[in-house]
């Protein structure tokens, strides 16, 4: 495992992302990848067939979930934590994921509604197309939006009408920091800040996220810059927190281009740190159920 690479941040279809999981474990093998995690927002559905794919094609698959959570600092934000190797089977951690999912179904209506008041008709079969096995994000509102010209490229359509703040945004369900970390926690998994930088997080909140049982932050990621990555690391170190990365890779967005797995380098040694992490976990679950 000595120099291999990982990427832990993938979606696939089951959220938002365009791959199936078998495609994404196919895509991950095909750029060299030795393990990747599969993180859908707010959903495990994915896991059963990348595993199977995984053990088919010798990747190693680690269980994961990509959580939205609610943070109050001087405004409310929109934070993402993700949780590593979690007993996703688990029946009370299921339970929850599906309060979420109701949720995002209603605030598919929802924008729905707000587009239309906007005089914009959203061409719901071409929605649900899209949408397929997957649970509603913006995303899915985004891609119908440029399908049928309403709107130049998917950033348009955030900048104009689905962003925080314009027309037709509805804020999400989300869970509390506590929440989140406890979720992740009580199933054996690790749970880490998600791309810190994209929602300006201050080392404030990190720390107070730590406090409440964070035990790592995505580090490299797509959009962080080279500067707030050396930043991240320098947080991760004072805090004696782990470092991780991921793509969060989307699968294929635009037609003939590459998808971006993997191009985010991270080494297989921040899996094993995972691990340790997990079995410390684990132990403290066994004495806590005991
Ligand atoms: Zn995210
Ligand atoms: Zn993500």
């Amino acid at each position: 495992m000595e120099n291999s690479y990982v990427d832990l941040h993938v979606h696939t279809k089951y959220s938002d992302g365009a791959f199936t999981p078998e495609e994404a474990v196919r895509y991950a093998k095909k750029v060299g990848l030795t393990a990747i995690s599969i993180t859908d927002h707010d959903t495990t559905e994915g896991l059963p067939e990348a595993i199977k794919a995984g053990s088919e094609l010798d990747i190693e698959v680690i269980p994961g979930v990509e959580l939205s959570v609610a943070v109050q600092t001087s405004i409310e934000q929109e934070i993402h934590i993700l949780g590593y190797f979690i007993n996703w089977e688990d029946s009370f951690f299921q339970k929850k994921l599906k309060i979420f999912q109701k949720a995002r179904e209603q605030r598919a209506n929802q924008i729905l509604e707000k587009l239309k008041k906007l005089g914009i008709i959203v061409d719901e079969k071409k929605l649900s197309e899209i949408v397929g096995v997957g649970v509603f994000g913006r995303l899915h509102f985004a891609k119908v939006l440029v399908e049928t010209q309403v709107a130049k490229n998917i950033n348009e359509v955030f900048n104009k009408y689905l962003g925080y703040g314009k027309p037709a945004y509805v804020p999400k369900l989300r869970l509390t920091p506590d929440e989140a970390i406890k979720m992740i926690i009580s199933v054996g998994g690790v749970p880490i800040l998600a791309h810190p930088h994209c929602n300006d997080i201050t080392q404030n909140t990190i720390e107070s996220l730590v406090k409440q049982g964070l035990k790592g932050i995505e580090v490299w990621h797509i959009k962080h810059t080279n500067s707030e990555t050396e930043k991240l690391k320098k947080i991760a170190e004072k805090f004696e927190i782990i470092s991780t990365g991921g793509s969060d890779c989307h699968g294929v967005m635009i037609k003939g281009m590459p998808a971006i797995m993997g191009t985010v380098k991270v080494s297989y040694e921040i899996v094993t740190e995972l691990k340790k992490c997990r079995d410390n976990i684990d132990k403290v679950n066994t004495q806590l159920f005991a």
